[in-house]
């Protein structure tokens, strides 16, 4: 068992809505940049991140893949996956320009694909892979009707529309208005809306300080939020630390944190208390494990961000007895051999050989990018 080859690809993906915002992005695609690893045995595994499809940044992922990780790994033996994550992430010239941004993306693509590649050989999901099902439900919570981008009347319609046509009992809306008290008034008519047992959490995306987020979150307090998403800047650990202490709604954070240290020391302070690993921004799913892992050991609910949209998450929130909820965003699961597909508020659980990580031919034809 050898990797023969490596094979960067990216695609740009059209939203399912023309366009949204939430309080620091705009987008109109989602990127999904990774690479195609190819063994001598003729299996071959499918890995990505999650990028705004920025060619220019896109193209720096996987010329770090094709020009730095893939010398590393021709020739390996794609079962020792553990032990090439360890090559490629501590290897010395890596390390030194490495451990966030470019380089680490590019590993949780290499990564990502490196498991697929061994659950689809051994004829099984990666769940199954990885030791089974921990969990009978995934129950999913629903992003994309809650942009900033969205008027106060689409955001209740929208809302009324996920929990009484599509089952979703828990939603998340968007908040970060310049003057939060236009976000606690459109906060205020989605709960009017849909009553007192939906769940409804808060995604702040890292917008306001300190003292905007205490302001706001008195100003919610009867509203029963169910979590604040990244109400600080990302790495502001001392922050997210004293929110933390001010308020009774949960801090939930990692989305943009790129390693198992960055979690620790969040934990360590007392300042997460939902946390939002992402295999893309992760070195995959090796170092997402060893995250998960410590949550639980901290006894603190694993609700991971779907920076893949949850092609791979479904997968690890069925394994990992940390697992509470999954984020679902739509956008790019028609372009996979197996979608992810959400029923009644709760996902259902692959069970193709693999990671769900494979594009369909067709969509890596018409969306595929020029690597250079
Ligand atoms: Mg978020």
């Amino acid at each position: 068992m050898t990797i023969t080859a490596v094979h960067p690809f990216i695609l740009h993906l059209p939203l399912t809505q023309s366009s949204i915002s939430d309080s620091t992005h705009s987008i109109t695609h989602w990127g999904v940049v990774g690479a195609r690893i190819v063994s001598d045995d003729g299996h071959e595994g499918f890995g990505f991140t999650g990028t705004h499809a920025h060619l220019a940044s896109d193209r720096l992922v996987t010329s770090c893949i094709s020009d730095s990780y893939a010398p590393l790994l021709i020739g390996e033996d794609e079962r020792d996956h553990r032990r090439l994550w360890m090559k490629l992430a501590r290897h010395p010239a890596l390390q030194w320009v490495g451990r966030a941004g470019i380089t680490q993306l590019a590993l949780a693509a290499v990564d990502v694909a490196l498991w697929d590649l061994n659950s689809k050989r051994a004829g099984v999901p990666l769940w199954k892979y990885l030791g089974g099902a921990t969990s009978e439900r995934v129950e999913a919570y629903n992003t994309d009707i809650g942009w900033l981008s969205f008027t106060g009347e689409q955001l209740v319609e929208n809302s009324r529309r996920a929990v009484e046509e599509e089952g979703f009992t828990r939603i998340k809306l968007k908040v970060g208005h310049d003057d939060p008290s236009v976000d606690v008034e459109r906060l205020a008519a989605v709960r009017r809306a849909i009553g007192p047992k939906i769940r409804i959490a808060i995604d702040g995306n890292g917008k306001w300080d300190l003292p905007t987020c205490m302001r706001f979150c008195n100003a919610a307090r009867d509203l029963d939020l169910f979590w604040f998403e990244e109400p600080l800047w990302y790495d502001d650990v001392a922050s997210h630390a004293a929110l933390a202490r001010s308020t009774a709604i949960p801090v939930a954070l990692g989305e943009q944190l790129y390693t198992l240290d960055a979690f620790k020391a969040f934990i360590a302070a007392g300042a997460v208390t939902y946390v939002q690993p992402d295999v893309t921004r992760l070195g995959g799913v090796t170092e997402y494990l060893q995250v998960a892992d410590l949550a639980l050991a901290h006894r603190l609910p694993i609700a991971p961000h779907a920076g893949e949209m949850s092609q791979v998450h479904v997968h690890l929130s069925y394994f990992h007895p940390a697992s509470s909820i999954l984020e679902y965003i739509p956008w790019i699961k028609d372009h996979f051999a197996e979608p992810i597909s959400v029923r009644d508020g709760v996902y259902a659980r692959p069970e193709q050989p693999g990671a769900s990580t494979t594009p369909l031919p067709a969509s890596m034809e018409r969306y595929g990018k020029a690597l250079r």
